[in-house]
């Protein structure tokens, strides 16, 4: 999966760090390091790492369509 950070939005508030550590990670009170390709394991921390940001700073999977690496079509099972 792809992750991508606006650290121009990302306030510090580690809400992502504390659901997803493996993925985010504070580094001093407020600069933010992360994995840009969590493994597909962390999915679940991940999207509520997201969910949960006040900012709405992460984004998941928004550059899949762009990349080679995409796994199973989902849009082949829409109706
Ligand atoms: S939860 Fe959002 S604002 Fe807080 S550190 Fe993570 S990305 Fe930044």
């Amino acid at each position: 999966m792809r992750v991508v950070v606006d650290l121009s939005r990302c306030e510090g508030y580690a809400q992502c760090a504390f659901l997803a550590p493996d993925a985010f990670r504070m580094h001093g009170e407020e600069a933010l390091m992360y994995d840009p390709e969590p493994d597909d394991a962390q999915r679940d921390r991940v999207l509520r790492a997201a969910a949960a940001c006040p900012v709405q700073a992460i984004l998941v999977d928004r550059l899949e369509g762009r990349t080679e690496r995409r796994d199973a079509p989902l849009e082949a099972s829409r109706p």
